[in-house]
């Protein structure tokens, strides 16, 4: 048990005065005590001495009664309790008791002697007078008075002890009020402080004294504490603050931030929480990073972490792939770095997820990827223009003008040597618009020309852009020039269409009375006399027929409905064959040169059609020296034949010996007047004519065209004013190379047979025409008006037949049509077809194929029994 500090006080205090006192009455006791004692002691002598004066005469004179009256006077003084004399010899000589049962105590000695005992002092007493001893007086003293004295002392110093002790006591309290109580209420005041953390509390000052001076010191402590714990206390406010700041940072951070030791998460923040693909904190909290980790990063990750371990602090970022819980994949940007977290070393990580900007970057590289592959593989030439500069050009712009890519960009290009002479004028001033007003955008032709001078016809197309943060001007050219040109030839095919209806019609009539014209001109011709006037009349009429005969064909060629058999032809021994006959054609002042190409390649073509052009082309190069004017030129058309390769665009290149891209070329120059680029444009125009009235036709070179293109040939025109022209007509080659030239030598000869002929024709002076010739010639003839006649014939009259001549445009039935229904019960059986054209069933856009027979109307007796026979030879 502790004892308070004022217990403590008070009992040291009280103990010390107590001791203190108790010391000092004892002291003083005793030695009242002993002065009480000595008192008696000379009370008792003195009475002894007195008392053995009066014996002393008594026994001296031995009278007892006055000895005994001496003693008897004792009795005055109380503590007298007896008193015996003794005479010389010792022997009771008188006594006196105050109680009876006192006996005279033995006297032996003789001598002096004090005792003092518990309850009395008795005293032997000598009694001499003149140094002669007469006796002894003995007298016995009560101590009970002087034990009263002593004890009623005892009793009182012990009540004043008590006292005292009392008093000490009060004392102490006293004492130790004026000390403890300002120690105590310093510490109550220090207590309810601490208790309450309240430092604005003060103890009361005091009067200077040693406590003054503690309070004194104690206050200034305290504000010293107040001061000091107001600082701490802000201190402590504004760390609290900063942490709170810290945590929100950390927990409102977009960035996944998390704590780590040994792959195991501690913390992970919101955003890391919804990084993992988690919405709970707890969820991601203890679970191991490496379940996070694409499994490709795996080994990455575990060496940065060794790495931290050994103490490397600065690590670089890198870039991972992670894996959420849902096995989802995202790509973020992790920084790492050693993190001390209660005590521990753990691994501060904060991801940033850049899966959406790598997934932009990705697109936006793949978009870029895409646009320029639309830039560059446009088939439109693409620019881009800043001001009076090309900022960017693509591959199909470098192709298309011929210029690099260097110099369209290089500083000095200047742009408008892009634009052809003619578009000039145009083009600026639709840039010089541009620049007063503002840009809008536009799309226009115009012509330009490459860097090796070639014109284009081209579309631009523009519009305004921005370009590295400035304006500029987006441009697209279109080559149109070849749509031009197609454009055109379309709208040409388009009129030789029209004219061709209109041709043809006019033509089938026209070539059925011709044949009989020419038919019976032929008939007579045979029965009359060469000699005789009628003879030559019949002669003059034949040859205007034949005249008439071709100029048909024409038409029909032209219209494309004439129907042209195919046939292998060497166009050089066609030129050898004509030669003689285009001399007379031309007159004899213009020299006719051919430069002929040995080996010829042999061309799949109708050979009238061949004769057809090359006529046509000679007439008109005569013409055109005719018509050149003044002297001294050259008058000379030349002919030319070559073997010539073409690529797509009809270009000549030198190319190997196989290949579709062979051609054969047949080139007509003249020295005449040439043409103007109007007249160029317009010579393939059908009635095109510069030589007027009654003499041209407009027909000739509309005709070639037309005969050209059907056979899939191409022809180009190339003139000089007043210097000449060059016609160049490219025919493909004949793949399978056969030619029938040879058998076509003895078809001179009118050869008739025995033969059965069935022959079908719907035009009666056609048939009667043809049936007159060929009975003449032999045959026997079965005819017929029309398709239903002719199967009465067969199936009906069963007639017996080797041959079927058979007009092919018939009504109600065609004599293709009748062909197949005779073919089915004799398939072997041999077939004529004639017509002036035909209406495609048969024919292949008008090309008879080589193994059907055809005859074109008109046909003479000579052409007629020359393909019968040949037929039948078959
Ligand atoms: P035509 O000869 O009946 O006038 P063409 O169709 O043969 O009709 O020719 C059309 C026009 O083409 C001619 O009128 C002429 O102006 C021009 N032409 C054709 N060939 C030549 C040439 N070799 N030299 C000059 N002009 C030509
Ligand atoms: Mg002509």
């Amino acid at each position: 048990m502790h004892w308070s500090l004022k217990n403590k006080l008070v009992f040291s205090i009280t103990l010390t005065s107590g001791l203190l006192l108790f010391i000092g009455v004892a002291f003083i006791s005793f030695q009242n005590i002993n002065i009480m004692k000595a008192h008696l002691v000379e009370q008792a002598k003195s009475t002894i001495n007195l008392t053995g004066n009066y014996c002393i005469s008594s026994l001296s004179f031995e009278d007892k009664e006055s000895a005994e009256y001496v003693l008897e006077s004792l009795a005055d003084n109380d503590n007298i309790l007896h008193a015996v004399l003794y005479d010389e010899q010792g022997s009771v000589f008188a006594q006196y008791k105050k109680q009876t049962d006192f006996s005279a105590p033995k006297f032996d000695s003789g001598q002096d002697t004090l005792i003092f005992d518990n309850t009395n002092l008795r005293i032997f007493h000598s009694l001499y007078y003149l140094n002669k001893k007469y006796g002894t007086l003995f007298i016995a003293f009560s101590t009970e008075s002087l034990s009263r004295q002593v004890s009623e002392f005892i009793y009182s110093v012990i009540v004043i002890l008590g006292l005292l002790f009392l008093l000490a006591i009060f004392m102490a309290h006293i004492f130790q009020k004026i000390i403890i109580r300002p120690v105590l209420a310093l510490s109550d005041t220090t207590k309810k402080i601490t208790e309450n953390q309240d430092y604005s509390v003060r103890v009361k000052s005091r009067p200077q004294d040693e406590i003054g001076i503690l309070y004194d010191a104690f206050n200034n402590l305290l504000d010293d504490v107040h001061r000091s714990q107001q600082q701490v206390n802000k201190a402590f406010a504004a760390l609290r603050e900063s942490e709170e700041r810290y945590r929100k940072v950390v927990e409102l951070s977009p960035n996944g931030i998390i704590l780590h030791k040994e792959g195991k998460i501690l913390y992970g923040n919101a955003a890391a929480v919804k990084l993992a693909g988690y919405t709970n904190p707890e969820e991601l909290i203890g679970k191991n990073i490496f379940d996070f980790v694409h499994a490709d990063f795996t080994e990455k990750v575990k060496e940065r972490i060794a790495g931290m371990k050994s103490g490397v602090r600065d690590l670089p970022q890198i870039e991972e792939k992670l894996r959420r819980a849902d096995g989802s994949i995202l790509i973020a940007q992790v920084a790492a770095i050693p993190f001390f977290f209660d005590e521990q070393l753990t691994i501060l990580t904060i991801l940033q997820d850049i899966t959406k900007i790598r997934e932009a970057e990705q697109a936006l590289r793949r978009s870029e990827v895409q646009f320029r592959s639309i830039f560059e593989r446009s088939n439109d030439a693409m620019y881009v223009l800043t001001g009076e500069r090309f900022s960017l050009v693509n591959p199909r712009f470098i192709e298309l003008f011929g210029y690099t890519e260097e110099e369209v960009l290089s500083q000095d290009f200047n742009l408008m040597d892009l634009v052809s002479e003619q578009s000039k004028e145009h083009i600026l001033k639709r840039r010089e618009q541009n620049r007063r007003r503002q840009f809008e955008p536009s799309a226009y032709a115009f012509r330009a020309v490459t860097k090796d001078g070639r014109p284009l016809e081209v579309e631009v197309n523009l519009s305004q852009i921005e370009w590295d943060g400035k304006p500029a001007i987006l441009g697209i050219i279109r080559d149109v020039t070849e749509q031009r040109m197609l454009a055109e030839q379309l709208q040409q095919s388009q009129k030789m269409e029209a004219i061709g209806v209109l041709a043809g019609g006019v033509a089938h009539d026209f070539n059925n009375l011709l044949t009989v014209i020419s038919g019976h001109v032929e008939l007579s011709l045979m029965k009359t006399d060469k000699d005789s006037m009628v003879f030559r009349h019949l002669t003059e009429i034949d040859k205007a027929g034949k005249r008439a005969q071709d100029l048909t064909r024409q038409l029909l060629a032209f219209s494309r409905k004439q129907v042209v058999q195919l046939q292998s032809v060497n166009i050089n021994d066609l030129i050898k064959d004509m030669y003689k006959m285009l001399v007379r054609l031309i007159g004899e002042d213009i020299r006719l040169d051919t430069v002929l190409t040995k080996k010829i390649a042999p061309v799949k073509a109708d050979p009238g059609q061949l004769d057809q052009i090359l006529m046509n082309l000679i007439v008109n190069a005569a013409d055109a020296i005719n018509i050149r004017s003044g002297q001294g030129f050259k008058r000379r058309i030349t002919i030319e034949t070559d073997n010539v390769y073409l690529d797509d665009e009809g270009i000549e290149f030198p190319g190997t010996e196989n290949g579709s891209g062979l051609y054969v070329l047949l080139s007509v120059s003249d020295t005449g007047v040439g043409m103007d680029e109007e007249v160029r444009s317009k010579i393939f125009d059908p009635f095109f004519t510069t030589k007027g009235m009654g003499k041209g036709t407009g027909l000739g070179m509309s005709t070639i065209y037309g005969i050209v293109k059907q056979n899939n040939g191409r022809i180009h025109v190339y003139s000089e004013k007043d210097l000449g022209t060059t016609v160049k007509i490219y025919w493909p080659s004949d793949q399978s190379k056969t030619s029938i030239k040879g058998k076509q030598k003895n078809q001179h000869d009118i050869i008739g047979g025995q033969e059965t002929i069935l022959f079908v024709e719907d035009e009666d002076s056609v048939r009667e025409f043809a049936v007159t010739a060929l009975r003449d010639l032999g045959y026997k003839i079965y005819q017929a008006g029309n398709a239903g006649q002719a199967l009465h014939l067969v199936h009906q009259e069963k007639i017996k037949y080797d041959i079927l001549v058979t007009d092919m445009v018939m009504p109600e039935m065609s004599g293709n049509e009748l062909a197949e229904k005779l073919q089915e019960s004799n398939p072997a059986l041999k077939v004529i077809f004639t017509s002036g054209y035909t209406d495609g069933k048969l024919v292949n856009k008008g090309v008879l194929d080589e193994s059907i027979h055809f005859l074109q109307k008109p046909y003479s007796v000579k052409t007629l029994s020359s393909i019968i026979r040949q037929v039948l030879d078959k």
